[in-house]
């Protein structure tokens, strides 16, 4: 029985973050472990509903009130198996989620303090290779069936895991020199360090799983071989193609880029240190994108655009301005717009948002500034105004209202716009739809034998909906090919977020 006093008598804690001025100067993750006594105590805090809606903010309907109450007790061996009978990688989610689990946990009703969920995942997550929790998990039966996953990001992992455990043989093809998707060379090691990434492909090879990496199925292989060779396809290849603004003057200009751009490139960098490569951030035909001495403008508000603003400290950035259309959120959520327990719009400051910089909202770029060389010099905005009419995003620039921002290096990190157009979607017969995703029927197929999941077939998401779909489309696909019994399918194609109605 949980302690129902436990929110009572504890506060919402979490572990402090290391400080700003050490961690700025290395690329180690920027919280340190908790601590068992302060996670059970937390992990006290948790009532355990009746109606649990923090199982309803995850789409992995992972089971919130058993683990915590399985660490207030001390009983972590459980818990381990309790996270893990939802959740391929926990320690993934723990360190990355935004947490809707804690954006609909009861104890945030009326503006209160959540159950600090994610910290308990990481520290369960965390326990489980404390323990060896980690050991690989071999079918004991072959199915004789063979599975080609195409993209190693969380939705192909979680796909290949769940299909090698039951019994199917899986190839995972990879374009990447290393497995892991944005994972890997997207989202920088301060907020995941790739040995947790390097352990899991390590316990799905001892399952049996198969990497090809540095193969672009489409190229290298055609999906005419992929199909001839597997029993069934999985695409999981993202929603990597980058939102541009061509129409903005001057973005030709040098020292404009994709934010994923430096990301990959910074990111390769850390992988690297050691090897004896250079420490200079290179794109791939040897351009310099690192941010060191550099002013930069960051444009966009999301995950990308802290991410670009944590790497641009790291590299020694001048400064650092970040752009948002938008105005400034508010501190807390207004219910009348966002009632408990949806997904609240409030302004969100990530870890980097405290190493530096300057947040400007409710701007627009209207051109990058020429330095008499070809090389941007400047940003000019405007201050803006963004309405919604009849579904389309009006931006009304204030007159008299421009001004500049010096820049050197500028990095658009305005979203995605789907899955890129590339040769295996042609191959397939199957087009992208007018998000730039790939629909997918019932039973996750794109078209027959193949079938699709996370970023590729929702649009650019989330990592906690990428394992989702990764393991529900594998269930799919066991069925198909007429596997013995069910595998967990927490989510369904048209599963949404939680949402006022
Ligand atoms: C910079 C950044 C930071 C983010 N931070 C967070 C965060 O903090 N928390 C969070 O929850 N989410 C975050 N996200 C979103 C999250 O990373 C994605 O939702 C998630 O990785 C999607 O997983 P996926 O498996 O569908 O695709 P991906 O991770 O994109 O993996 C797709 C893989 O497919 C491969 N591929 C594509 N085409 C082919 C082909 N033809 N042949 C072979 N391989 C191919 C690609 O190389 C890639 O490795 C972030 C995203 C970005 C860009
Ligand atoms: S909603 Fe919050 S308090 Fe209730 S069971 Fe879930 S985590 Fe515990």
């Amino acid at each position: 029985m949980p302690d129902p006093n436990g929110f009572l008598r504890y506060d919402r804690r979490l572990p402090a973050r290391r400080p700003v001025p050490v961690r700025i100067t290395d690329w180690r993750e920027v919280y340190p472990p908790a601590g068992e006594e302060l996670i059970r105590e937390q992990a006290t805090r948790c009532m355990d509903c009746g109606i649990p809606f923090c199982h309803d903010g995850c789409p992995l309907g992972n089971r919130i009130p058993d683990w915590n109450d399985l660490v207030r007790t001390g009983n972590w061996d459980a818990a381990v198996e309790s996270l893990h009978a939802t959740n391929n990688f926990p320690e993934f989610t723990g360190r990355l989620c935004p947490a809707p689990c804690e954006a609909a946990c009861v104890l945030g009703l009326g503006g209160q303090q959540p159950v600090t969920i994610k910290q308990v995942e990481v520290e369960i997550a965390d326990a489980a290779v404390a323990r060896d929790g980690l050991g690989p998990r071999p079918a004991s039966t072959s199915t004789g069936r063979s599975v080609a996953v195409v993209g190693s990001g969380p939705a192909g992992l979680a796909a290949a895991q769940q299909l090698a455990r039951a019994g199917h043989a899986v190839i995972v093809y990879e374009r990447d020199d290393t497995p892991g998707g944005l994972l890997r060379y997207g989202i920088p090691d301060f907020k995941l360090e790739k040995h947790h990434v390097d352990r899991r492909v390590a316990q799905l090879t001892a399952e049996g799983v198969r990497f090809r990496t540095g193969v672009d199925v489409g190229v290298d292989v055609t999906a005419e071989q992929l199909r001839a060779e597997h029993d069934a396809v999985l695409l999981a290849c993202g929603a990597l193609q980058g939102r541009d603004t061509p129409e903005t003057p001057g973005r030709a200009l040098r020292g404009v880029h994709q934010a994923m751009s430096h990301l990959v490139a910074a990111n390769r960098v850390v992988a690297a240190a050691g090897d004896g490569r250079p420490a200079l951030a290179v794109l791939p035909d040897g351009t310099p994108i690192d941010a060191a001495g550099k002013h930069v403008v960051i444009i966009g508000g999301g995950d990308t655009a802290a991410d670009c603003l944590g790497v641009a400290h790291r590299q020694g950035a001048a400064g650092v301005h970040q752009l948002d259309l938008y105005p400034q959120p508010p501190a807390d959520r207004d219910a009348a717009r966002d009632p408990w327990p949806t997904w609240p719009w409030v302004l969100r400051s990530y870890p980097a948002h405290e190493e530096g910089g300057e947040r400007v909202f409710a701007v627009a770029v209207q051109e990058f500034v020429d330095d008499g060389t070809g090389q941007v010099r400047a940003v000019r905005i405007a201050e803006v105004t963004v309405e919604k009419v009849d579904g389309r995003r009006i931006v009304t620039a204030m007159p008299g209202s421009e001004r500049e921002i010096p820049a050197d290096l500028v990095l658009l990190a305005i979203g995605f716009e789907g899955t890129e157009e590339q040769p295996l979607l042609a191959q397939l017969g199957v087009a992208r739809n007018g998000r730039g995703a790939i629909d997918a029927g019932p039973d996750w197929q794109a078209t027959d034998g193949v079938f699709v999941a996370g970023d590729m077939h929702r649009g650019a998401s989330l990592i906690v909906w990428a394992i989702a779909e990764g393991r529900a489309a594998a269930a799919a696909v066991h069925t198909y090919l007429g596997g013995v019994g069910e595998l967990p399918a927490p989510v369904d194609p048209a599963r949404q977020p939680l949402a006022a109605r």
